[in-house]
């Protein structure tokens, strides 16, 4: 599979798995874990969670769904903007650990900017590197100005920018997405299907009758043939993990990315980034 690369140089699949709404209905849960076991089988290594998914629940799930999995995962939760302070962030990670069952995690993203200022939450990422608890830190719904304003305030390290990204939200590709490019920080495209709601249309239905494939397939594969780009879509079954795996191994051709790109026109003017 396409990997995509760190700043810091570490590599991992494109192609990731996300844990919204996991851990909210106890008859799904036995099919929750094995679709995230399935993933990281079938070569999807990272998992995304965060406290605020469940108030703590989904990583309980994640924690239960990778017992004997860890070193074959790379794990991914977010903080709470009220927790990224220098006195609260620690506490945070390691109750996020503790419900997750491990030491560490390889990435550790600011959910969305809140009333802390960034410097301190950069200085508290740094210190959870420097504890051994954290292997990189990174941020999420930061637009380009926010980007601008972490960097100044030291934060040259951050790894990421998780951010609404589909073939409904592609706003991004006219000024945040090439900053962060320049920058070589790659994107966690999230809600990569949005949320379901992109599968019923029928310039995806017509690209995913020529390939023998589903929407989703489509929509993802869309996402990955961008450069940089990690889409994290969220599965709560094994079918629908195994067809995203799939989307990594289907080429899509210059028609197929042209009619997509028609049908799901890019904004011609800049907008705030958008966010669920
Ligand atoms: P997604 O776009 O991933 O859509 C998830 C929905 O699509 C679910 O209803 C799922 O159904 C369905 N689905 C998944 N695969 C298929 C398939 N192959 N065929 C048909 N339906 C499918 O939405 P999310 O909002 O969950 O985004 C993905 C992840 O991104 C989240 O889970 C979370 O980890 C992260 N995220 C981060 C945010 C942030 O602020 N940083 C905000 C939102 C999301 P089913 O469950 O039945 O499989």
């Amino acid at each position: 599979m396409k990997t995509i690369r760190f700043p810091d140089g570490t590599a991992v699949p494109a192609l990731g798995q996300g844990t919204w709404m996991m851990a909210e209905n106890p008859a799904r849960r036995g099919d929750e874990i094995a679709a995230l076991r399935e993933g990281v089988q079938l070569g999807m290594p990272l998992i995304d969670t965060a406290e605020m998914y469940g108030e703590g629940e989904a990583e309980i799930l994640v924690g239960e769904a990778i017992a004997g999995l860890r070193d074959k995962v790379f794990l991914v939760s977010k903080a709470y903007p009220h927790h990224a302070s220098a006195r609260l962030l620690r506490q945070s990670c390691e109750a996020s650990l503790k419900r997750l069952g491990t030491d560490h995690l390889d990435l550790y993203l600011l959910h969305w900017r809140g009333a802390v200022p960034l410097g301190e939450t950069v200085e508290a990422m740094e210190r959870l590197v420097d504890a051994g608890l954290i292997a990189r830190w990174g941020v999420s719904n930061l637009d380009m100005d926010d980007m601008a304003e972490l960097i100044d305030a030291g934060g040259h390290a951050c790894a990421t920018d998780q951010i609404l990204y589909n073939l409904t939200r592609r706003a991004p590709e006219l000024d945040l997405l090439p900053w962060l490019a320049d920058r070589s920080m790659p994107v966690m495209a999230y809600s990569p299907v949005e949320q379901g709601r992109l599968l019923s249309h029928k310039a995806l239905a017509e690209v995913a009758r020529r390939h023998e494939a589903t929407p989703a397939r489509i929509a993802l594969a869309w996402l990955l043939s961008r450069p940089g780009i990690l889409p994290i879509p969220k599965a709560g079954s094994v079918r629908h993990v195994q067809d995203n795996r799939a989307a990594a191994d289907l080429t899509l051709s210059d028609e197929d990315i042209a009619q997509l790109e028609r049908s799901f026109a890019r904004p011609t003017a800049r907008r705030g980034l958008e966010m669920l």
